[in-house]
């Protein structure tokens, strides 16, 4: 991408198209240009740019040209097949696995096609026959001692190459700490797309086109991504945005079992010692009731009424970002587009105004409470049950009748 410097006339026209804000006017002489004889200043695009284009519409002047890489086309007719990335820790299969392979099975009943499971670790195998009650129609299964756990580098360079000799058609990867880290780095790899923490997946039958929809511009919109030329459409999906699967020990598969060179194993990092985090042992993402304060509860003491109902229901406490930002709860506790996707039976959101972040990590809960001063609120609007009023006289009444129970 350049400014052509004979072209530009510093107008700044294309400052406004650019919706990342990575344009800049400087003068010439500051952008280590020569003077011109009629334009002191010219566009300079900063760190940021996403090659989006915007700005190249806007010059009225045509100051501004992106070059593009030749496509390469593929042979798309060669890939078939959903795949889903098997994540496990300890030899157990993590369940964001079997909320995949649910909707891998969907996806790929309507495309006719196979679901398949990707199982890398030490001594899994029986974990393998699980993946296939759970929906998978075949498992290809890695297995050494020094894979027994996560090894990004190694783990990209493996299925890499499984993706390169057998050709899915669909990948999908939890957007977990391990998908997060492994799905970008296998996508760079093998020079295809990847949509990050999606809320929704379908398919175009026709055009076998992967729809991924996710918040985009800070959640404002939805927005459906494709990857119409290359293959496999790849990506991640947060825990608990679909439903598990069912167990059905009657189902068959094919367990492939798959050996590399050892040196396709090895990996740059040792890992010595696993130190869990104590402040992101919260699981709310599996918890049935959350009980959620916001900007509401006013500081960190305002936390305990939340904790109190919290443990009356017997379920876990959540938080807004507006908390957690103003450091009155650790991150562990956020729900929301950059925070856990959480679906419990029960949410009660307390003191939380209800803006689309927040909504879209919690507005599939099965029940949506809401404690709020604001009979305006926007979290009324999701929610089943509102309850106009302040939270410190409404939280400690329900406290006392529920503990009556
Ligand atoms: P506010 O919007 O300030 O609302 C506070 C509410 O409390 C008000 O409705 C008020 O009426 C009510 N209230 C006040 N006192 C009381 C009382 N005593 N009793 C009852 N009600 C009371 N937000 C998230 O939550 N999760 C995310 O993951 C997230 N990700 C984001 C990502 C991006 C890119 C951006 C731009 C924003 C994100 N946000 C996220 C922030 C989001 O936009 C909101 O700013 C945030 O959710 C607001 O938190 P809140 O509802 O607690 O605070
Ligand atoms: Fe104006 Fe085009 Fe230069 Fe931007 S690049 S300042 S729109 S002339
Ligand atoms: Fe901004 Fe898009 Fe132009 Fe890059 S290509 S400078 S992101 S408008």
């Amino acid at each position: 991408m350049r400014v052509d410097p004979e072209k530009c006339t510093g107008c700044s026209l294309c400052v406004r198209a650019c919706p990342f804000n990575v344009i800049e006017i400087k003068l010439r002489t500051e952008a280590g240009l020569p003077e011109h004889p009629k334009f002191k200043k010219i566009a300079v695009i900063l760190e940021g740019c996403t090659l989006c284009g915007a700005c190249v519409e806007a010059c009225p002047f045509k100051a501004i040209e992106i070059k593009r890489e030749e496509k390469k086309e593929i042979d798309l007719s060669q890939y078939r097949g959903v795949w889903v990335f098997a994540e496990q820790k300890n030899g157990k299969v993590e369940p964001v696995t079997y909320e995949l392979l649910n909707k891998a099975r969907e996806l790929a009943d309507k495309l006719g096609e196979k679901v398949s499971a990707v199982l890398i670790g030490d001594g899994v195998r029986n974990e393998a026959e699980e993946l296939i009650f759970r929906g998978a129609d075949r498992v290809y299964l890695i297995e050494d001692s020094s894979l027994k756990n996560f090894v990004d580098d190694a783990y990209t360079s493996i299925i890499s190459r499984l993706v390169l000799e057998e050709k899915p058609e669909i990948f999908i990867f939890g957007a977990t700490t391990i998908g997060r880290a492994l799905a970008p780095r296998i996508a760079a790899r093998i020079k295809t797309g990847l949509t990050a923490d999606c809320t929704g997946l379908d398919v175009d039958k026709d055009k076998r086109i992967l729809l991924q929809t996710r918040p985009a511009f800070g959640g404002n919109i939805m927005a459906t991504i494709n990857t119409p030329d290359k293959r496999p459409q790849m990506a991640t999906v947060r825990h608990k945005v679909f439903k598990e699967s069912d167990r059905d020990t009657s189902r068959k598969g094919e367990i492939i079992e798959k050996k590399y060179p050892q040196e396709v194993y090895t990996s740059k990092m040792e890992i010595l010692e696993f130190i869990p985090d104590l402040t992101q042992t919260v699981n709310i993402a599996d918890a049935d009731i959350i009980v959620s304060g916001g900007r509401g509860v006013g500081g960190p003491e305002g936390f305990k009424v939340i904790q109190e109902l919290a443990d009356v229901l017997g379920g876990a406490v959540g938080a807004s970002r507006a908390a957690v930002d103003s450091g009155w709860i650790p991150y562990s506790h956020q729900v929301g587009q950059t925070g856990k996707t959480v679906c419990p039976k029960l949410y009660i959101a307390c003191g939380i105004s209800g803006q689309i972040q927040h909504l879209v990590g919690m507005q599939s809960s099965k029940i949506i409470v809401a404690i709020n001063k604001d009979p305006n609120a926007p979290i009324f609007k999701v929610a089943n049950y509102g309850i106009v009023g302040d939270l410190f006289e409404v939280i400690p009444l329900l406290v006392k009748e529920l503990k009556k129970r």
